[in-house]
């Protein structure tokens, strides 16, 4: 009942903040942004693109950052290149790296099992799929998950945007405001808003641990789905997700000749360019060479 209360007084909160920005905006600059022009064709096609890049930009900020970089330390990205991801994810899904890494790492040390924050086996799929945005919330509070928490490093910056998650969406959506008006700012503003909850709570955490195949044996049900070859673009590589549960500390999760992991190419062009350091990479047992014995191979004991 109180978290309903808090959402409740949350949600009113942001609504009235909103109203009042789009409000002075208008009144600055006219009711339809600087670009009046943006959304007067096309509206439904450029809607359909807008949520297709974003999901992919936000997404991949989220799998290089916050998951490959901040929980499993496979890469290290240039302190700049971390910085412009950490505050994308705070305009865009209102997520803390402090939050996400300990909630992302009490998962791996429970998966599956009946203390998992989102598992599709206990839980259900329609439950993960659709509620969990509800139950990340509820395990930020979770004794364990604090305890992850209190160890994690964290810059002043980053304990600002934890203590202040609804400001970045409240300065993304004014910007929106700015550029379109206020209905177009609040359509693009909310589709933005839903891209966390469905693609990557809804996304990796149910289905990839339901459906798809295995190419390791985990004490989990992590699947691999990345022949969903679009959907596994869209969201950076993540659902190959029985690849990164037997190896997690690698920043490809690319194990097979036939899979794809467009993060990890991602992170390859950064370091590149010197912006990311590799630090590990999941590699099959390499396979030896078969040995031919002819009278020349033997050992000569001369
Ligand atoms: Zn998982
Ligand atoms: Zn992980």
């Amino acid at each position: 009942m109180n978290k309903l209360l808090t959402f409740l007084k949350v949600s009113f909160q942001l609504a009235l903040i909103y109203g009042v920005a789009a409000f002075l905006i208008t009144v600055g600059i006219g009711p339809d942004g600087l670009f009046p022009e943006a959304f007067a064709a096309f509206a439904g096609l450029k809607l359909a693109l807008y949520i297709f890049f974003m999901t992919h930009l936000t997404i991949t900020a989220m799998s290089l950052c916050f998951h490959r970089a901040h929980t499993h330390k496979g890469v290290k990205f240039h302190p700049a290149i971390d910085l412009v991801m950490q505050v994308w994810l705070w305009a865009t899904t209102s997520m803390s790296k402090l939050d996400w890494v300990s909630i992302h790492a009490y998962h791996h040390a429970t998966s599956d099992s009946v203390d998992d924050p989102h598992s599709p086996v206990q839980k259900g799929l329609a439950r993960v799929f659709f509620l969990g945005v509800a139950d990340y919330s509820h395990a930020k509070d979770h004794p364990d998950v604090l305890k992850i928490r209190k160890r994690l490093p964290a810059t002043a910056f980053e304990k600002f945007i934890a203590e202040n998650l609804f400001v970045g969406p409240i300065l993304l959506g004014a910007s929106l405001v700015v550029a379109f008006g206020p209905i177009w700012g609040l359509v693009l503003m909310t589709s933005t808003f839903l891209i966390s909850p469905v693609f990557a709570v809804g996304g990796v955490n149910a289905l990839a641990h339901y459906f798809g195949y295995r190419n390791h044996k985990t004490t989990d049900n992590s699947r691999n789905l990345g022949f969903l070859f679009i959907l596994n673009w869209m969201i950076c590589g993540e659902l190959d997700h029985n690849n990164h549960h037997a190896h997690p500390s690698s920043c490809s999760f690319r194990h097979k000749p036939w899979e794809f992991d467009i993060g990890f190419a991602y992170i390859k062009i950064l370091s590149w360019m010197g912006l990311a350091e590799i630090k590990h990479v999941y590699k099959p047992k390499a396979k030896l060479p078969t040995v031919v014995q002819t009278p020349e191979a033997e050992p000569s004991l001369a």
